[in-house]
Formats: C-alpha cells, sequence, structure tokens
C-alpha cells in the first residue's frame, strides 16, 4: 500500500497465475500447457522473420495484424468467417480484457458460474463491472435455465475451466435465443479437445461472441496469442478499446509464429488427438486408483480422492516433484485439477498416486 496509489489500485484484487518455477525436472501440470511442442512451422517462422540479424524488428509490426486474422478465418472457413470478424490479441487474457470493456459493461450486472476462469471475477474489480455468480449444478454443469435473469452479458468457458465439463451447442443457442439484448461469450480455450465450437453459430447469432486461444491446443502459451470471432459490430467494438489501450498487441515474432501454427492443420489434429487419448486413459487409471474424476472436454481432469484431503495430496505430490492445481475455493477445495501430460508425465504421476495411497 502506498499513498502514491489511485483508490482503484487499493481495492484490485490481481489474478494469480499458476506457477511457473525455475527448477528443470519437474513433472508441470498446473497450468494447462501442452506437453508437445508446437509446429515446427513456428520455429521456421520465426527464424525467418528474424533473417538479416532482425532486420524486421527495426520496424512496428502490422497494427491489425492481418495475417492472423486471415489465417484464423481459413481455418474457420467452413463456417464462412471473414477477417472482419476476427480480433486479435496478446493472449486471450488480452482479448477477454477488452471484451469486458467493450462489450459487458452495462448498467445490469453480468452473469458467470460460481466456479469458473477466476480471471473474470480480476476484470469486473479492474473495470468496476457488476457481476452475479450462478452456482453450477450438484454434478458441476451449467444449467441455462439458472440465467433467466436481466443481465448486462454472460461469460463461460465450454468446456468450463476448472471443471472440464462441456455445455451443448445446443444449450448455447437456446441461451442466445433467451438473451438477444445482450452479449454471450463463450471461451473456448479448450474446445479443441473435446467440444464443437459456437463459432459454428456465429453467422446466425448476433450476440455470441467466441475467445480461443493458441496457448492450449496450438502448443504456444509462451507467444502470447489469442482472437475472437463475432458478427463485424463486436469486433468493431473490440477494435475501439484495443486501439486505445496499444496499437500494437502482437509483435512481429507472434504474427509469424501464429499463421505458421493455425496453418498446420496436420500437427494440429495429431497433437490434439494424442492429448485426448491420454486424458481418457488417464482419467481411467485415476478412477482405478479410487478418485471421483469428472467427464473432462478439455486437457486437464478435475478429480477428488473421498478419502484424502486435497491439499495434502499436492504437497504429497510435489514433494515427489509432480506439480498440479488445487484452489483453496468453497465447493472444489477437495480438488485437484491434473494437466493431461505425455504418456511419460502421466506415468509418474500414477506412480506417485500409488506410493502417496499405499
Ligand atoms: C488458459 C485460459 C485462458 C488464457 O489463455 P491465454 O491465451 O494464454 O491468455 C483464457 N481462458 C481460460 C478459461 C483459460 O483456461
Amino acid at each position: 500500500m502506498s499513498r502514491y496509489w489511485s483508490s482503484l489500485v487499493h481495492r484490485l484484487t490481481p489474478y494469480v497465475p499458476g506457477e511457473q518455477p525455475r527448477l528443470a525436472n519437474l513433472v508441470k501440470l498446473n497450468t494447462n500447457e501442452n506437453p508437445y511442442p508446437p509446429s515446427p512451422r513456428v520455429a521456421a517462422a520465426i527464424a525467418a522473420e528474424l533473417r538479416a540479424g532482425g532486420e524486421s524488428l527495426r520496424l512496428y509490426p502490422d497494427p491489425n495484424a492481418d495475417r492472423v486474422k486471415e489465417a484464423v478465418a481459413r481455418f474457420h472457413a467452413v463456417h464462412r468467417i471473414e477477417p472482419q470478424q476476427v480480433f486479435v490479441g496478446n493472449g486471450s487474457d488480452e482479448v477477454l480484457a477488452h471484451v469486458f470493456l467493450a462489450l459487458l459493461k452495462h448498467d445490469l450486472p453480468i452473469l458467470f458460474p460460481d466456479i469458473t476462469y477466476s480471471f473474470y471475477p480480476v476484470y469486473c474489480g479492474l473495470y468496476e463491472i457488476d457481476h452475479v455468480t450462478v452456482p453450477l449444478d450438484a454434478n458441476f454443469a451449467i444449467r441455462i435455465e439458472d440465467y433467466a435473469a436481466a443481465n448486462g452479458g454472460i461469460i463461460f468457458p465450454n468446456p468450463n475451466a476448472p471443471t472440464g465439463c462441456l455445455l451443448s451447442l445446443v444449450a448455447i443457442e437456446r441461451l442466445l435465443q433467451l438473451h438477444r439484448q445482450s452479449v454471450l461469450v463463450v471461451d473456448e480455450a479448450y474446445i479443441d479437445f473435446g467440444g464443437e465450437s459456437a463459432i459454428a453459430l456465429v453467422g446466425r447469432h448476433a450476440n455470441l461472441l467466441v475467445v480461443h486461444t493458441l496457448s492450449k491446443s496450438r502448443s504456444l502459451a509462451g507467444l502470447r496469442v489469442g482472437y475472437a470471432v463475432g458478427q463485424k459490430h463486436l469486433i468493431e467494438a473490440l477494435e475501439r478499446v484495443k486501439n486505445s489501450f496499444n496499437s500494437y498487441p502482437l509483435d512481429r515474432l507472434a504474427i509469424a509464429g501464429a499463421v505458421a501454427a493455425i496453418d498446420d492443420r496436420e500437427h494440429f489434429e495429431r497433437t490434439r488427438q494424442a492429448v485426448i487419448r491420454s486424458r481418457d486413459e488417464l482419467s481411467g487409471s485415476l478412477q482405478t486408483l479410487g478418485f471421483a474424476v469428472l467427464p473432462s472436454a478439455a486437457n486437464f481432469l478435475f478429480a477428488r480422492h473421498p478419502q484424502r484431503d486435497a491439499a495434502e495430496l499436492a504437497a504429497a505430490l510435489r514433494q515427489r516433484g509432480i506439480i498440479v492445481r488445487h484452489f483453496k475455493l468453497p465447493r472444489v477445495d477437495q480438488h485437484l485439477r491434473i494437466t493431461v501430460g505425455n504418456s511419460a508425465q502421466c506415468e509418474a504421476l500414477l506412480a506417485a498416486l500409488r506410493e502417496i495411497l499405499d
């Protein structure tokens, strides 16, 4: 605290990201990164951008990152998405920040689940947006009937985080029809691991915005690229906020790498299928060890052991060099969120758990 702080800064409760330990050799299953490397085309594209000693870095990048918007439109071409229906940002966290200010700050409170991505209440604090949390049902599912209240907007991840539970496109379309007066934001950070994207509904719904990231299914958490897809009037609101904040959110290397990653469909398919296979195997093995595991459509599992305290399990895993995420929050403080690793990492996790539970 300092007398030099603004009153807003005194009131902020910032987001706490999962830890990025410096120790090598840890089995890091705590922040839902992809265990596989990104497409080899990413490093090649970045190296090409850096040719001639990085001469191009002398110049500002394209403020609109048009090549990325075109690549996103190409990728979603079956849904007739045009580059003008795409907004890009420095990670989807930045895209979401602009979404809160541009599309979710109204007189009525916005709605999101009680158990969800913990950055949403942080943005509400930053931008002074009222919000009401809507409890997930007893099975940790979103019930759209519970979102009947008048609202300034609705946002949730699909699949939800940290539960991994998926809401159907039919339910999302019902919600869009019930709330034509406000924007529904579907944060699809994990959709490539098992769901159908709501981008299919963008053409039919003026109040739908879908947010994606290259951090999870494209293995590029370190490059910081995210995007949103929606009808032009929504994208225009985001561009207005972005151009009132930072004209160049994507640097030249990020633009080159993002385009290469989005265009490599073969690598994307292969690695996401590998994660899906490992997830389903790991879920089965955890259940064999006595865990209750929620059905996951994401690259992580949300699991609870009926006889063991979750914080103690997390600590015991940590002693064995394995880090998972534990949230000290109501309703879920007996759960662990475990990122799906590669086969060796999943094996190491299971071996450690067998030892701990023995
Ligand atoms: C990981 C994640 C994000 C943020 O992704 P970045 O693009 O890395 O900023 C957004 N929403 C949810 C639900 C996430 O899990």
